[in-house]
């Protein structure tokens, strides 16, 4: 189980002391970037060059939050794209022995710990307009954000902060 808050972007994340995995002595801070697509639309190159252009518009944000030494490492690992591209690589330069079952097991085991190692920290899912959503394990950490960023109400399945 995950829990999910939506925190204001006018407001500064507050971070219990721990690393945000496992909630020993943090080391440094990982910066999460996350980017959410919001439309595609028209628009004209320049004045000059009528050229209608497509232009896709989103919204970003970063949060920083405090990890140990080894949860550093796997935060940076465990970024989907990365863990998206490790998989296609292994699968290509594996080509060769394409109707191995090895190979399907080594796949499954991959994809697997990948997916169970990013379940395992912090993943902010959207940036909307005026906050953002992220989601923490069910934890003594994750309460601890809660009290500490006044995520008291409750809307849908996500804890929000007021306004
Ligand atoms: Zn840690």
């Amino acid at each position: 189980m995950r829990i999910y808050f939506g925190i204001l972007n006018s407001r500064k994340i507050k971070w219990p002391k721990g690393c945000a995995w496992c909630n020993s002595e943090p080391t440094r801070w990982y910066k999460y970037r996350k980017k959410t697509m919001q439309g595609i639309g028209l628009t004209i190159l320049s004045p000059f060059l009528p050229v209608p252009a497509a232009e896709i518009s989103s919204r970003v944000a970063s949060v920083s939050y405090p990890v140990c030494y080894l949860h550093n490492i796997l935060a940076h690992i465990t970024k989907p794209i990365r863990l998206v591209m490790a998989f296609l690589i292994f699968n290509i330069i594996t080509v060769p022995y394409q109707n191995d079952i090895i190979l399907w097991l080594c796949n499954l085991i991959i994809a697997s710990l990948g997916y169970y190692l990013w379940r395992r920290g912090i993943i902010v899912h959207k940036v909307y307009e005026k906050h953002i959503e992220l989601s923490i394990p069910e934890s003594k950490y994750a309460e601890e954000f809660m009290v500490l960023n006044e995520c008291h109400s409750i809307h849908k399945h996500v804890l929000i902060q007021e306004e």
